[in-house]
């Protein structure tokens, strides 16, 4: 067994004294929940760095996305895609609404959108596709095909935080768009989340109902849950928006050094960074699909030497046990999804990853 263990990813986060100093004011303030001062400078920082009209900060990613769905008022169908993390389809699930599973392309594996005309029915209201491992859906047939049919578009954008393509900001496409600060993410509050939104008239909404439904000391017009972003999250978030540049920026470097190191190797294929995205650098995956190891053996043969990549994601969320033998929850139906599951590993890629152990990690796999 080989030293210290690489997992596929690694918290980035502030010098110690920089954190103490974010949080001290709070052992005077006493105010450490309840949209306090950290809470809204965040908000406001947010905003700004995301270049996006609306923001609301939640607990994490997965009550974003709850939350908006609830806000919307959805009722019914949506359309979505099986190759994510469970948040997606839970969320879903949770606000009583029913996924309808559309297949994703084999290309950037986000939604196939010559797929999704077909399965749109009188009980459709929305469309909620994936950004995957940073790359951007096909934003503008998304939008076609919402006009056409007067449904709204809920992006997953959890892999997209920060990015931007041809300038537009990633929080910006279709009605709204969900992003994680899970710890595991590249800009992280602890746990935490938002949604970015065009409609100006849902901020009021979305504040009560992460608030219990409470919109003034006397009166309560929703039922609603908590899912309040503390200040002691919302301080590591001042820390770590400060440093994200230069986390990134090491994050690329890692990220070329595993594309010189396998590109063009035959059964080895790669993520491409799509023309006119500014990267994030969030995740390296790959799929083995015709190489001498299996995506399984290559898994095993890291994990012998301590290295621990993720099968992610997989499986796919309509292959979850949790939704056996319900109608329309079937992997077979979107077999490219399926596929891909089988055959993809994300290596590890955080900033600190070392360019040393992603040699190692290679000559690993290429022996
Ligand atoms: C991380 C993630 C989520 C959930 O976010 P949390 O902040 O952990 O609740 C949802 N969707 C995708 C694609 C994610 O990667």
């Amino acid at each position: 067994m080989n030293q210290t263990p690489i997992n596929v990813t690694r918290s980035s986060m502030p010098d110690f004294e920089e954190y103490c100093s974010e949080i001290r004011e709070l052992w005077d303030t006493r105010f450490l929940t309840n949209m306090g001062s950290k809470h809204l400078q965040l908000e406001k920082e947010l905003k700004t760095y995301l270049n996006t009209p609306n923001i609301t900060l939640f607990t994490n990613g997965h009550l974003a996305l709850e939350n908006i769905i609830t806000a919307m008022g959805l009722h019914g169908e949506i359309i979505t895609s099986p190759f994510t993390f469970a948040s997606t389809t839970h969320a879903i699930v949770r606000c009583g609404c029913t996924p309808v599973f559309c297949d994703i392309n084999p290309v950037d594996y986000t939604i196939d959108v010559t797929k999704i005309e077909p399965l749109i029915t009188e009980k459709t209201v929305a469309i909620l596709p994936i950004h995957v491992y940073g790359n951007l859906c096909d934003i503008e047939a998304i939008e076609a095909i919402a006009k056409r049919h007067s449904l709204k578009v809920i992006y997953d954008a959890a892999h997209t935080f920060g990015e931007t393509r041809n300038g537009i900001s990633s929080a910006n496409f279709g009605d709204a768009s969900m992003f994680s600060f899970h710890a595991t993410k590249v800009f992280h509050t602890i746990e935490g989340g938002a949604v970015c939104y065009a409609d100006d008239t849902l901020k009021t909404k979305l504040n009560d109902l992460k608030n219990f439904g409470i919109h003034g000391p006397e009166s309560v017009p929703d039922v609603g849950g908590n899912a309040k972003l503390n200040e002691f999250c919302a301080a590591m978030g001042l820390c770590n928006l400060r440093h994200l540049e230069g986390e990134i920026e090491k994050r690329r470097q890692v990220y070329d050094r595993y594309l010189s190191l396998l590109s063009g190797v035959s059964g080895i294929r790669l993520n491409q960074i799509q023309p006119g995205v500014h990267s994030n650098y969030g995740y390296f995956p790959v799929v083995f699909d015709g190489y001498r190891y299996s995506r399984d053996e290559v898994f095993d043969l890291l994990a012998s030497e301590n290295i621990i990549a993720r099968k992610y994601f997989y499986p796919i969320t309509n292959a979850f046990d949790c939704y056996k033998g319900i109608p329309g929850f079937d992997p077979s139906s979107t077999p490219v999804a399926r596929h891909i599951a089988e055959h993809t590993l994300c290596l590890p890629m955080f900033a600190d990853l070392s360019l040393s152990d992603v040699e190692r990690i290679c000559s690993l796999i290429l022996r």
